[in-house]
């Protein structure tokens, strides 16, 4: 039976030879973790030193660059997630070749799809989207919505490695299909993306798990969430006291915004204070008893699915726009919570 997720060994083993790498720094999303013993084994194997990282990765928004750079690593190998333009295309950024391995899911779509069918029913037009685990069986899903007399449209943007693909903040593919859609269609395990999907164009939205096999809505969840956000809005926006976090993960630094959006809450005659973090947790937040709300310039997902982790309000730039009155709450809505 083959593996869950293709690891790929083949090339990992013919990319550190090829490159003479003498020390290999990796980075595996949580659920590869488990496969570190046999993945160290293939890189020393290869003739490399391999160092993996035990750090959190969530995303291609976080390469490991100055960490590979403070053990003189040779190469970084980043496990699980395709190669994005925009995390990359920052200057500064120490030079660390990166070897991006993305861990495709070897596991059939046709049942979970086939049940997504009936949930489709009422619509005609289907935006089919998808992660890099399972965008080798896009073109599968979409003869099968064909074959059942759907219309399907599948988005490219820039930036995105694959048409189609969405990230949990990045759902440009999606939204370039909008308007000609009357639903759309995810395809992978969880329920993160496909919220996220709801969230970035306000369409039904189904999801194919190919993991259970299984197809369900989201709506009613991400209408849940869209509430939960209009209440830490309005409590956000009595706060005299804000702390603009800036995430230190590569791809999600943003200096420029969290100055933006510091000096606009400053005009209103508020304190905003810069705080600098690598993980955004509800912990490290505790430490800072004066603040009444947050400002995360960094991850999308933290403000969106864990908010009800956090004591005070964490919002997105947008979302404080209109806490403070810069914008109204139906016009981000209507473009896109994400
Ligand atoms: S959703 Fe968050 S963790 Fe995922 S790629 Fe985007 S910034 Fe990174």
């Amino acid at each position: 039976m083959p593996a869950l997720f293709d690891l790929e060994e083949d090339k990992l083993r013919s990319e550190i030879i090829r490159r003479g790498a003498r020390m290999v720094l990796v980075q595996l999303p949580e659920g590869l973790k488990p496969k570190t013993p046999h993945i160290a084994s293939i890189i020393e194997g290869s003739g490399a030193l391999a160092i993996i990282s035990a750090d959190p990765c969530y995303g291609a928004c976080d390469l490991a660059l100055y960490e590979a750079e403070f053990i003189s690593a040779d190469i970084i190998v980043h496990y699980g997630h395709a190669e994005t333009a925009f995390f990359t295309c920052k200057s500064g950024l120490p030079e660390i070749p990166i070897i991006y391995i993305e861990a495709r899911a070897n596991v059939p779509i046709r049942e979970a799809v086939e049940d997504a069918l009936r949930q489709l029913e009422p619509w005609r037009r289907i935006g089919l989207t998808t992660t890099v685990q399972h965008i080798q069986s896009i073109k599968e899903a979409e003869e099968i919505l064909r074959e059942a007399g759907k219309e399907v449209y599948i988005g490219r943007s820039l930036g995105l490695k694959y048409p189609g693909q969405v990230l949990g903040c990045n759902y440009r593919n999606a939204k370039s299909i909008r308007s000609l859609v009357d639903a759309f269609l995810f395809i992978g395990g969880g329920r993160f993306h496909a919220l996220g999907l709801f969230l970035a164009t306000k369409k039904p939205t189904v999801a194919a798990d190919p993991f259970e096999g299984r197809a369900y809505r989201v709506d009613g969840e991400a209408e849940k969430i869209i509430h939960r956000r209009w209440m830490d809005i309005s409590e956000a926006s009595k706060a005299n006291v804000w702390g603009i976090i800036l995430g230190l993960k590569t791809g999600q630094f943003n200096m420029e915004a969290a100055l933006k959006i510091k000096n606009d809450i400053e005009q209103l005659g508020k304190k905003a204070v810069l705080l600098a973090m690598r993980e955004v947790t509800p912990e490290a937040l505790l430490e800072f008893p004066e603040i009444e709300a947050y400002v995360n310039t960094a991850c999308p997902r933290i403000s969106l699915y864990d908010s009800r982790k956090f004591p005070k309000p964490v919002l997105t730039i947008r979302e404080t726009n209109v806490a403070i009155g810069k914008a109204s709450w139906n016009e981000i809505l209507e473009s896109g919570l994400i």
